[in-house]
């Protein structure tokens, strides 16, 4: 089989898809363009990391398999968010945006260039992420810690923004026609 990649998805400000559900929801719906989706999680509203005065994010995750090498899958990601009109430029470290794509996983493949980093070096300490990703994905193990991905999520501490109360899961988007 091809290599298992493994994306975030996170939204808090409306994009020219609409909400940030709805960009969340067109943007995985683009992810099938980079390979062949396994799974994708639930939506998720969740507390911000970092910043506390923006508006609350809608995380997701979502499991691929693809042939693109790492670098090239970056690449990819990085002109989805530019669809959904992330500006880069004006945007600071975790604040508001319209679309965040991150690579958290690319099989075992460990990689530290300028532009990439592999596995993702915040995977293992947001629960807004790990909470996504362990519905679909919980056995996943990470290359360089050894544990899986539900072992990182129990151990989280349940407190600030780790909070298991600051994820939550949100209903089904109703099936657009
Ligand atoms: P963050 O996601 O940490 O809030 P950005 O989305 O602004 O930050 O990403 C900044 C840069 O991080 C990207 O331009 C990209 O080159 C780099 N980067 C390094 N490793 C990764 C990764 N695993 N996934 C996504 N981006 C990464
Ligand atoms: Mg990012």
């Amino acid at each position: 089989m091809s290599p298992l990649a493994a994306i975030a998805l996170g939204a808090n400000l409306p994009s020219p898809a609409g909400t940030p559900e709805q960009t969340l929801a067109a943007a995985i719906d683009d992810l099938a363009a980079a390979g062949t989706i396994l799974a994708r999680s639930s939506l998720y509203r969740t507390e911000p990391v970092g910043i506390a005065n923006q508006p609350p994010f809608v995380n997701a995750a979502v499991t691929l398999t693809t042939d693109l090498d790492a670098e090239v899958l970056l690449d990819f990601l990085l002109a989805v968010e530019r669809r959904y009109g992330r500006d880069r430029a004006s945007g600071a470290p975790n604040g508001p945006r319209t679309l965040d794509l991150d690579l958290l996983l690319l099989e075992d493949r460990v990689v530290n260039s300028p532009r990439l980093t592999l596995p993702h070096p915040a995977l293992a300490s947001r629960r807004f992420v790990l909470g996504p990703l362990c519905e679909i994905a919980p056995n996943l193990r990470h290359p360089i810690l050894g544990k899986s991905m539900a072992e990182l999520l129990a151990a989280l501490p349940d407190e600030g923004p780790n909070r298991a109360a600051a994820v939550q899961k949100l209903p089904p988007l109703p099936t657009q026609h």
